[in-house]
């Protein structure tokens, strides 16, 4: 069963025209992080180079493909964590960075913090050597238009965005059988300069632990927040619920008590996997014994050999 790898491209609709789109960035980033799990890589280095490559794919809500903030900027929010040692690192509203999930791992590994913000946040990274690109290079035709379409009186970014999200994530056990969690989003579609969603709230956006499991979320992160979904999760496998039935009982009681709709792909230290969903749909693949599996509605799933094309 193991090593295995599960990533996330957003809970939402995809729209039709973007849909192989999705599928071909969710399987290519399976791929990468299937590729250092497979040559004995960590579970960590895994999620964050099958992250990192949904962040570079402008079809995505995170990094490249970022949506905007009420005054036409880009800020996102990231977060890792080991589930070995529990330790964990997030950034949220950071600006002109291409991998916010990198500078995540940085604050794991380089500082005795679990969570910068905002301008420390990027002074950190500057303190670390990323190099800071032009806003321009993560703002998309599409994520321009959706903003400019939101700004109008009757707009309702949140439904608009249930409509096309793309937040990105990803769970992995490796073969020593550790696991870890990445996430990382634009954030929702509008917000307030300064808002700081789920994904890098610990609990909320994901969580890992070597003892039960990880989860990493997507979906409305308000919503998300009030039932700490991926802690909430992992709750219900440590009652023994399997990595599917835990996942689903988290989803629909943030659906029954918070009405919210989200996604997430969630692990056991076995290997045993899921990618679960309430919104319509969430592109999501996974990669475990040379096969890869994917899928976009609920009930799709495909599978094929990894190194097929
Ligand atoms: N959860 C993200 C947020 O609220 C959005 C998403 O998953 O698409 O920031």
């Amino acid at each position: 069963m193991l090593p295995v790898i599960v990533v996330q491209g957003g809970a939402g609709t995809v729209p039709s025209e973007r849909s192989e789109k999705s599928k071909a960035g969710v399987c290519a980033a399976v791929r990468a992080g299937f590729a250092i799990l497979r040559s004995g890589g960590s579970s960590m280095d895994a999620v964050v180079e099958a992250v990192t490559k949904l962040e570079n794919d402008p079809n995505f809500n995170a990094g490249c493909g970022s949506v905007l903030t009420t005054s036409g900027n880009v800020e996102m929010d990231a977060i890792v964590m080991d589930g070995k040692t529990l330790a964990s690192g997030a950034v949220s509203a950071v600006r002109n960075i291409a991998n916010p999930v990198q500078l995540a791992r940085l604050v794991m590994d380089k500082t005795s913090h679990n969570f910068l913000t905002a301008h420390g946040a990027n002074e950190f990274a500057r303190a670390m050597g990323v190099p800071e690109v032009p806003q321009e290079s993560l703002i998309t035709e599409y994520s321009r238009m959706r903003w400019r379409k939101n700004l109008a009186p009757d707009a309702n970014p949140v439904e608009c965005q249930m409509g096309k999200m793309g937040t990105v994530g990803a769970v992995a056990v490796d073969a020593e059988g550790n696991v870890a969690c990445a996430t990382s989003t634009g954030g929702i579609l509008n917000k307030m300069e300064g808002r700081v969603g789920d994904t890098p709230c610990i609990g909320c956006g994901g969580y890992a632990d070597n003892q039960v499991g990880a989860v990493s979320t997507t979906g409305h992160g308000e919503a998300i927040m009030k039932v700490t979904l991926a802690r909430l999760i992992l709750f219900h496998m440590e009652q023994g619920l399997s990595a599917e039935a835990a996942s689903d009982l988290g989803l629909d009681y943030m659906k029954s008590r918070v009405h919210g709709l989200a996604g997430v792909v969630t692990v056991d230290p076995q290997g045993h996997w899921a990618a679960r969903f309430s919104s319509l749909q969430m592109a999501w693949a996974a990669a475990q014994k040379d096969t890869l599996h994917y899928g976009l509605y609920a009930g799709e799933h495909f599978t094929k050999g990894i190194d097929e094309p």
